[in-house]
């Protein structure tokens, strides 16, 4: 009688610890684990099963019964805990992705057209706005655009292949967008009022002003009387749209092989109205380009007759315009792609 008191009260001992251990089950893994260990194989309740034999045969069947009514409450808590605790982590859960309509926005970071493209769609706008056609040429070029279409005598220093990418003998990166004139005079016939702008390529070692890739900007007129007051008078329609009224332009005698007369123009300092200021250099003009009248070479080998036709043409660097604009000093910015810097040109 007492080995069975003991026993019955080892049953009541392992329930009390057990219950206490079930309530304060932190999450399902543990309380998994505490069943486990008591009602499992070769858990601890199970395990005092097997000590039934040593058990006088009259009190057995007492002790097993107690044993399994044992069991059946642990498991009857077992189950109400993990619906407890299947409760707590559904509301855990539910907090996580709880949307809080009051929480401000994230902004999405887009992109921004690179500050040379927003200056090329500028010029665009303003050589659509004066009646101009945009035409592309390739950045890979034959030489006889590059040169021979223009006037270049076979040796001209521009030719030399210190300043030039030469692909093969007779294709090259085209050093200047001059180079669409003879492919527009063989598709086109005057008039004529074509503008392009476009990348080139020149073998300069990079430093704050030159770059091995630039852009240009390069337009030409042909039609009946065309002289250099046209010119004139279409750059100062052409800088006033891009650096605002008043803009004036001045000529200098300059020389390009594929215009006679030629010139390099300049227009009055837009930051000090021509008073003088840094950018200007304390002159009151910033030199642009080069232009001219196309030189009668190139229309009469195309067959256009210079009786009838005469043309100008103007072309300009584009990373000048921005440079000036926004004083920046160092031409390696712009293909760096800082988006630092890039930033600065959100509109
Ligand atoms: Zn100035």
């Amino acid at each position: 009688m007492a080995e069975a008191g003991v026993s019955m009260d080892s049953i009541r001992e392992k329930v009390v610890e057990a219950e206490e251990r079930i309530r304060k089950a932190a999450g399902l893994e543990e309380l998994k684990a505490i069943a486990t260990e008591y009602l499992g194989k070769n858990g601890a309740l199970t395990s005092l099963l097997r000590t039934v034999g040593s058990l006088p045969p009259e009190e057995r069947p007492k002790f097993g019964q107690a044993v399994n009514e044992a069991k059946r409450s642990l498991e009857v808590l077992v189950a109400a805990r993990e619906t407890e605790l299947l409760e707590v982590e559904r509301r855990r859960a539910e907090e996580r992705e709880r949307v809080d309509l009051t929480m401000p926005g994230r902004a999405f970071r887009t992109g921004i057209a690179h500050p040379i493209t927003q200056t090329e769609d500028r010029i665009k706008a303003a050589m659509i706005g004066l009646g101009f056609e945009f035409f592309e040429g390739p950045e890979l070029e034959e030489m006889k655009y590059n040169f021979e279409a223009l006037n270049y005598p076979p040796d001209h220093p521009a030719m030399d292949d210190q300043d030039t990418f030469y692909i093969d003998d007779h294709r090259l990166m085209r050093t200047q967008c001059t180079a669409i004139q003879g492919r527009v005079f063989e598709a086109k016939k005057p008039p004529l009022r074509v503008f392009t702008v476009g990348r080139c390529f020149r073998n300069e070692t990079v430093d704050r002003t030159h770059g091995h890739t630039f852009h240009q900007v390069d337009a030409f007129m042909v039609d009946r009387g065309v002289n250099m007051a046209h010119l004139k008078g279409t750059l100062k329609a052409f800088a006033t749209a891009m650096f605002g009224e008043g803009t004036q332009v001045r000529f200098r005698p300059d020389y390009f092989p594929f215009v006679e007369p030629g010139v390099d123009y300049s227009i009055s300092c837009p930051f000090c109205s021509g008073n003088g200021c840094a950018v200007c250099k304390s002159s009151g003009w910033i030199e642009l380009g080069g232009a001219g009248l196309i030189h009668p070479n190139i229309l009469r080998s195309y067959g256009i007759d210079t009786e009838e036709w005469t043309g100008w043409a103007f072309g300009l660097g584009v990373e000048r315009i921005p440079m000036m604009q926004y004083q920046i000093d160092d031409l390696r910015l712009f293909y760096e792609n800082d988006y630092r810097f890039l930033e600065q040109f959100r509109a």
